[in-house]
């Protein structure tokens, strides 16, 4: 074989090696985000209703007490809504989601928007009785397929927090269109960042923009809608990641869990449950203490 020809297969497959690293290198990065999320999940302890009925904390309740305007709603977080049996305990089928959904509309609950929700933390809207909100995180592909048709049928909103990264490139996420559509049919789109790190470990402040700013530039240029709520990934907050929503000029954010008890003191740490197959810890996420009232003066034989 003559001498150049050696060299220009040499050089031939090293810019092909080159090229495709550069082509595939993105793309390892949405893998690398569905192995994190997957990991992190079952490493949590699973949830027990126990930790969805909780009494808020001292701090809490003086916050509350402090700006009257504690607010109750459980904010349901979903992820994978799955046809087969779902290999994590935060992810449901869609029977249970549809059970659940129909839980809701049997039971009178409320589902009203995060937006909505955020406001009623300021005082700015007042929550009807038995208000709930729903997000589902992550964008993952089937939730496109089977929690939106259901969500429809009732008519009830939800927000879907997306991370940008695998959008349109990874077929286990959901692509611009279908984002797109969600909005037409009344959904809201949240962030979830650019590639869903452990965010409090990213410490250098071009990386964090990265995440929590650019992620929500891309969102808004794709979208044509103002993106104004976050969540965490992995619900995980620190101070950093707050100042940086804040400063990004988001007016809310999500983290995971806590539990049923926010207040404008939790706009940028909203606590929220997570919603399981389980029927009856679905139910008991309802079960909140009942408000005491006083009964009027006039009622006829004093109850
Ligand atoms: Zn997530």
């Amino acid at each position: 074989m003559p001498r150049y020809l050696i060299y220009v297969i040499a050089v031939g497959s090293f810019a092909v090696a080159a090229l495709s690293a550069i082509i595939l290198w993105p793309a390892a990065d949405p893998q690398d985000a569905v192995e994190r999320i997957q990991s992190y999940q079952a490493k949590m302890p699973p949830p027990v209703s126990e930790t969805v009925t909780v009494t808020p904390s001292v701090v809490e309740l003086v916050a509350a007490i402090k700006s009257g305007t504690a607010v109750t709603a459980p904010i349901l977080v979903y992820h994978k809504v799955v046809e087969d049996k779902p290999k994590s305990v935060y992810d449901v089928t869609v029977t249970a989601f549809e059970t659940q959904m129909r839980f809701l509309h049997d039971n009178g609950y409320a589902v009203i928007s995060l937006t909505d929700f955020v406001a009623a933390t300021s005082g700015a809207k007042v929550l009807p009785p038995k208000a709930v909100v729903i997000t589902l995180d992550d964008g993952w592909e089937n939730q496109y397929a089977n929690a939106a048709p259901i969500l429809e049928k009732y008519g009830y909103n939800a927000t879907f927090f997306v991370f940008t990264n695998p959008i349109g490139r990874d077929k286990r996420f959901m692509t611009w269109d279908q984002l797109r559509d969600l909005l037409d049919r009344g959904m809201t789109i949240g962030c979830h960042s650019k590639t869903h790190p452990f965010l409090h470990k990213v410490k250098d402040e071009k990386t964090m923009a990265a995440e929590v700013s650019g992620s929500k530039t891309a969102l808004e240029r794709e979208l044509g809608v103002i993106v104004d709520l976050f969540a965490y990934p992995f619900g995980v907050t620190s101070p950093e990641e707050e100042a940086a929503v804040k400063a990004a000029g988001y007016r809310a954010a999500r983290a995971f869990p806590g539990g049923v008890n926010n207040s404008d003191e939790t706009v940028f740490h909203l606590q929220s449950v997570s919603a399981t197959e389980d029927m009856r810890r679905f139910a008991a996420i309802f079960r909140q203490p009942e408000p005491v009232v006083a009964p009027p003066d006039d009622s006829p034989n004093g109850n």
